[in-house]
């Protein structure tokens, strides 16, 4: 979902952004009303963020997913190695890309929807790598790295890059950390249609001679992501929500909100005979909680129950079963404990089945 605050105001301003007589998108994306809600949109990242000057803000085409062919073609020759990750259904998909053009070593992972990060003894990185990736946080398992998992990965001293989709803004990060930080915008941020990176200067103009222009981050950088049309009405809604996480107390404070919602969640879950989770615990996700029933027969009765109790989108991704609560930075905490008092009362109810 989408903050609510941030929904009117783009309803209010729809038809007549400014008293310009026009929507937004409406405007050429080379019109300086245009470009002032671009450049205001990066401002308001970048504080937000705390992005340092030597980082760049792309906003790219294609989503996450076309930065798994972005990033070792900007990055790597044919015959470099690269350390990977492979922590859940998305850090293999950015894997499976990344091998038609590089070598790729697995560090850890590996497993079918894996419910936990091995520990550091077990990892395997390659001594010659020109980065290592990971997925910050997988969406569809809810599995997150932990803080001692990333500190053991910054002191191998490499160009760090984060697949943040579907935790970006959600907590405070140390954004000098990391070569690149990369999200789709339609988890955290804002509609589909859009995908922003954080890059280190140093990391632009090293792409390879075959690298389609729009795949390059050098075009976007020296074109101020404008080199063709970008996604002009959803680069507008993202800045509405990052003056929205900036006038309600920054990143730092929705990381204490998302901490309680989580914490409330996964609490009741462990309690309950009724609800399991099979993350472990120090890896859960503040973001994505999945769950199952205590029978999986009964999944069909709680979502058409749940549905009809005004609970949208419980159901677990295809990959994993069960259900997802995804309760993203615009999820209020009165949302979590509507959903508490629905599992409750679900659990008493059908507390005899099978
Ligand atoms: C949703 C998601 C993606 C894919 O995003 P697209 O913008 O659809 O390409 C990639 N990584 C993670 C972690 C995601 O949650």
């Amino acid at each position: 979902m989408l903050p609510e605050a941030v929904m009117q105001k783009a309803e209010k301003e729809f038809l007549n952004w400014n008293n310009t007589g026009m929507s937004v998108m409406e405007m050429s994306h080379r019109s300086k009303e245009y470009m002032s809600v671009a450049h205001l949109a990066e401002a308001d990242l970048r504080e937000v963020m705390e992005i340092p000057d030597n980082y760049k803000v792309l906003f790219l085409h294609g989503g996450a997913s076309m930065q798994f062919a972005g990033i070792p073609l900007n990055l790597t020759q044919p015959d470099d190695v690269v350390d990977y990750f492979d922590t859940g259904v998305w850090s293999a998909k950015a894997i499976k890309e990344a091998a038609r053009y590089v070598n790729v070593n697995v560090v850890a992972g590996g497993e079918t929807n894996p419910t936990e990060i091995s520990d550091t003894s077990t990892w395997r990185f390659s001594p010659d790598a020109k980065y290592i990736h990971l997925c910050s946080n997988e969406t569809i398992t809810g599995l997150a790295f932990q803080e001692a998992h990333l500190e053991h990965i910054f002191a191998q001293g490499k160009t760090v890059i984060a697949d943040m989709s579907s935790d970006i803004l959600s907590r405070p990060i140390d954004v000098s950390r990391y070569g690149i930080i990369y999200a789709g915008a339609q988890k955290n941020i804002g509609p589909a249609g859009l995908a922003i990176m954080v890059v280190r200067d140093d990391l632009i103009g090293l792409a390879r001679d075959i690298t389609p222009s729009l795949l390059n981050w050098k075009t976007y950088a020296d074109n101020e992501s404008m080199f063709n049309t970008p996604a002009t009405y959803s680069w507008y809604l993202a800045g509405l929500v990052f003056d929205w996480l900036k006038t309600t107390g920054g990143v730092a404070n929705i990381a204490k909100v998302n901490q309680r919602k989580a914490q409330k969640l996964y609490d009741y879950i462990d309690q309950s005979s009724f609800y399991h989770n099979s993350i472990t615990t120090e890896q859960r996700s503040w973001m994505n909680v999945t769950f199952f029933l205590k029978s999986d027969a009964l999944d069909a009765v709680f979502l058409d129950a749940s549905q009809k109790a005004g609970l949208l989108s419980l159901k677990g991704h295809k990959a994993f079963g069960g259900m997802r609560a995804s309760i993203y930075n615009a999820m209020p905490e009165e949302g979590v404990d509507t959903l508490i008092t629905f599992l409750t009362a679900f659990a008493e109810q059908h507390a005899n089945e099978s």
